[in-house]
């Protein structure tokens, strides 16, 4: 853990005696709200759209909650939100004199997504980069989380703007990176690493997703695109924290919202890790 995330911080330095960076007057990191206790943040990246890490954070927030942690999940994927219809959520969320009160899934996992405040959900967000910045942020100090063991972001993908913004200004504990095979070979992924690096956020190992698809007639494995994920880990120096197939199974539990049954163990070594971390 860097010096910059200690366990516990609430982004909150004036109430704070930790000798550590986020003292820095130089940091930008923002405190959350006062009725937020948040022990562990953990941000997943990639480095670019469509690899799956909105799966890979819902995924992680349901194992986590199995294990009887408290969890939020805060969808920073302003333009590309699918949080709430991986939860099968499609209210609105309601506001108090304390702030923005997230919504809750069947088991508890506490969520907060643009989408839950759209008045039409196909609106698309256009909005210019700082606005977009700008409810990130909100989402991080103006609603409810109460208390939370894990607080998981759903990073928006990519190096720009965005990014920079959720990495400078919430003090994340850790950062998972999810990536598809073919993106190891393109080096996208070495990009997304090396922006935590520069953030001083410890990455806590690579996801490859859509690793390899499963023959359902005769079991055997398919790896379509390749895979490098063992030596890119190397060469990072970073663990590979798993790999995980095309599974029609996880998209068919979300159209039919049942997502919080599900029962996999493609991503128990990410879970260890977190845990662990
Ligand atoms: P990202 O957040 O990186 O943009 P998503 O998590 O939204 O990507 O995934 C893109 C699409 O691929 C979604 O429809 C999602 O349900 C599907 N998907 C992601 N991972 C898998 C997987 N391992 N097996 C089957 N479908 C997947």
């Amino acid at each position: 853990m860097s010096e910059k995330n200690t366990q516990g911080c609430s982004g909150n330095c004036s109430s704070c005696s930790s000798n550590c960076k986020g003292k820095d007057p130089q940091s930008l990191i923002e405190p959350t709200g006062e009725y937020n206790n948040i022990k562990h943040v953990i941000g997943i990246v990639s480095g670019k759209g469509g690899v799956g890490k909105s799966m890979v954070t819902s995924m992680l927030a349901v194992a986590l909650s199995k294990k009887g942690y408290k969890v939020g999940i805060l969808d920073a994927d302003i333009t590309g939100p699918s949080i709430p219809k991986t939860f099968g959520l499609n209210g609105h969320v309601l506001q108090n004199e304390i702030g923005i009160l997230p919504a809750e899934t069947k088991n508890g996992i506490k969520i907060m997504s643009i989408n839950l405040l759209l008045p039409d959900k196909e609106s698309p967000v256009v909005w210019r980069g700082p606005v977009i910045a700008g409810a990130v942020k909100q989402f991080w100090h103006d609603v409810v989380w109460g208390d939370l063991d894990y607080l998981l972001i759903d990073c928006p993908p990519g190096t720009g703007d965005v990014p920079l913004t959720v990495f400078q200004s919430i003090p994340l504990d850790g950062a998972v990176i999810v990536t598809s095979p073919q993106d190891l070979v393109s080096m996208i992924v070495k990009k997304a690493y090396n922006m935590a690096k520069m953030m001083d956020i410890p990455v806590l190992g690579i996801v490859e997703n859509m690793s390899y698809v499963v023959c359902p007639d005769c079991g055997k494995e398919f790896t379509i695109f390749g895979s490098g994920s063992e030596t890119v880990a190397e060469e990072l120096g970073v663990k590979l924290l798993g790999k995980m197939p095309i599974d029609v199974s996880l998209t068919q539990m979300v159209d039919n919202g049942s997502f919080e049954l599900i029962e996999t163990n493609y991503l128990d070594k990410a879970v260890e890790e977190i845990i662990n971390n």
